[in-house]
């Protein structure tokens, strides 16, 4: 199944996307959840309603606006240097443990919105990544039981300021300026997905593929992600995890190239969907 978050003549919904149409939960349920954290904390209790047949019902996609899925997360993760081309790219070897950084929570940004050049950066930069949603809360996960735990999947981009990202060791604040956290374009869920393992990722700017890969070569695989964070925090319903980048960033183009004002990105997954945005100078 697939469940976006979307906007209607001013009105947050949640909704199923049935092809080109999307049905809001508002018309299926009675007392539908608030929002896309509810949706998931009672998951279990509401995809049985909504297995009736829509074939007729819901709206048109090209009459909303898709929102972030999960528009406002509790804790978004994101993990650096995770596969083994982009390692190269970045001149580093592949690490020894995994390296974590935390995106803010309110860069998180609908899949089809534009995309800010900061005022104190030109050195903004893309990074396509499987976006995994938790589902059922948990700590101490083990690699074997981490399926159990993730709601879903969906696209993201994590957009990078190099500068900022570069000019201390702790990455966070060049990794969290608003509007830098696309994802979407809505959430499918992890029994539609299957292994998540082998999907083709790639990214494109104005057209051009930057980016191509699968994620059957993420180094550290979903799983054993969730096995180490949980190691150290309670994963909760709808947070957030980047799980890597393949090569081709702009960063590492002999010479680099940034993405300035007027470009357009377009992140795709196989099976997931697209998230694309146009890049604007900060007002
Ligand atoms: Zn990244």
């Amino acid at each position: 199944m697939k469940l976006a978050t979307f906007e209607k003549a001013g009105t947050r919904q949640l909704g199923v996307i049935l092809g080109e149409r999307v049905v809001p939960l508002s018309a299926v349920l009675s007392h539908p959840p608030a929002d896309m954290i509810e949706l998931i904390r009672a998951w279990d209790a509401i995809r049985s309603s909504l297995d009736t047949d829509f074939a007729e019902a819901g709206l048109p996609l090209s009459e909303v606006a898709l929102l972030a899925p999960v528009p406002r997360p509790g804790k978004v993760l994101a993990i650096g240097l995770n596969y083994a081309d982009h390692i190269a790219e970045t001149g580093n070897k592949v690490p020894e443990n995994q390296l974590w950084f935390s995106k803010a929570s309110t860069s998180i940004h609908g899949p089809f919105d534009p995309i800010e050049v900061p005022k104190v950066s030109r050195q903004v930069d893309y990074e396509v990544e499987l976006v995994a949603v938790i589902g059922k809360a948990g700590r101490h996960i083990s690699r074997d039981r981490a399926p159990e735990h993730v709601f879903g999947y969906c696209v993201g981009n994590d957009v990078s300021v190099r500068d900022w990202q570069r000019q201390t060791p702790q990455w966070v604040l060049g990794k969290s300026f608003d509007t830098h956290g696309p994802i979407g374009p809505w959430i499918t869920t992890a029994d539609e997905v299957g292994e998540p393992h082998r999907l083709d990722i790639c990214c494109m700017v104005n057209g051009e593929v930057r980016q191509s890969s699968n994620t059957k070569h993420l180094v550290f695989n979903v799983w054993a992600q969730i096995e180490h964070l949980s190691k150290v925090m309670t994963l909760e319903p709808g947070d957030i995890i980047f799980t890597g980048t393949p090569g081709g960033v702009g960063l590492a183009r002999k010479p680099p190239v940034f993405l300035a004002a007027g470009d357009t990105v377009r992140c795709e997954i196989e099976e997931l969907g697209f998230i694309e945005g146009v890049m604007v100078n900060e007002a």
